[in-house]
């Protein structure tokens, strides 16, 4: 069976191809809470992870796997770290996708990704993820070079097969055990116009800059219609996207804690029964512990 783990949300993308990420909002819809109150809600929420969580290891039977993708600048490590600040380190891990290596340049392109899924009882996050493949590479379709297919089809072609194996790779995991939700942290321009400035003009922040990063700020709008086609093509029921509004950091957080948290409560986790027999035992164990 597979699972289907979408919420109910604003900001999830439809399953019929009909998302326009012109009309996706990249600040938040309705009034925006005080930094105060956004941080009290993060934390009830952030509270109730870490005890879904426990319930999930405990339960062993589904693993979740949290798939973070934006422009720079967007916000993914701080919301990677305000989501999963409260949860077990043993129960979450966290991976980072960049240019592949020429090791994993000799493998196709899932394998890197796939080898770090999560077992079951964790949630694995990819800050960025395979969809690199139909996102940078398609802005720069040179990158193919480096992977030495040896079939290459007209790009149009390439990508659409592409797509095909991503579902199908997705489909397979929901069907195992693996609930995917895939979040788009969608910035506007100006806000990464104004977030880089901080970065340059702040000295430590300057660390997080790189001329690597306009280059590729020139490229925005090819960028932004890969995230459409990208968004549209692997956005289903068993592994929905989110297009989050990222231009007011504290209602991002909420936001993707929310729909975490949904996802999870979504499951119906229990904590495991023991066998009758074990339970009956119980008793008799309690008995035997305490007449010690
Ligand atoms: P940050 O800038 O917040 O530290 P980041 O994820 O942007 O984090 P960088 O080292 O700046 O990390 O950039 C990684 C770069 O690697 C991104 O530009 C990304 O598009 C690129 N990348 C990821 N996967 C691939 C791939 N398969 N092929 C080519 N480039 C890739
Ligand atoms: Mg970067």
């Amino acid at each position: 069976m597979t699972i289907e783990s979408y919420t109910k949300s604003p900001f999830l993308v439809p399953f019929d191809g009909s998302f326009e990420l012109e009309k996706a909002p990249t600040a938040p819809p309705g009034k925006v809470p005080t930094k105060k109150k956004a941080k009290e809600a993060l934390a009830e929420i952030v509270e109730e992870l870490h005890d879904l969580q426990r319930c999930l290891y405990a339960q062993d039977r589904f693993a979740l796997l949290l798939v973070f993708q934006a422009m720079d600048a967007a916000g993914k490590d701080s919301t990677i770290r305000a989501v999963m600040s409260g949860i077990n380190p043993a129960g979450c891990q966290v991976f980072s996708f960049k240019q592949p290596s020429a090791t994993e340049l000799d493998h196709d392109y899932l394998w890197r990704t796939y080898r770090c899924l999560p077992e079951r009882g964790r949630i694995g996050i990819f800050n960025r993820s395979y969809y690199e493949e139909v996102l940078v590479v398609r802005v720069h379709p040179e990158y193919l070079e480096g992977q030495r297919l040896p079939h290459r089809p007209k790009l149009g072609k390439l990508w659409k097969e592409r797509y095909e194996s991503i579902r199908d790779m997705e489909k397979h995991l929901a069907r195992n055990g693996t609930v995917i939700v895939k979040l788009w942290l969608n910035v506007s321009r100006d806000e990464q116009k104004a977030r880089f400035v901080a970065r340059i003009d702040e000295p430590d922040k300057n660390w997080k800059f790189s001329g690597g990063d306009l280059r590729e700020r020139a490229l925005w709008t090819s960028y932004m219609a890969a995230y459409e086609d990208a968004l549209n093509e692997s956005s289903r029921p068993w592994a929905p996207w989110y297009a989050i509004p990222a231009d007011h950091k504290p209602t991002m957080r909420l936001t993707v804690a929310r729909i975490v948290r949904d996802t999870l409560r979504g499951l119906k986790l229990r904590y495991p029964e023991l066998p009758k027999g074990e339970k009956a035992k119980l008793a008799e164990y309690r008995e035997q512990l305490t007449g010690e």
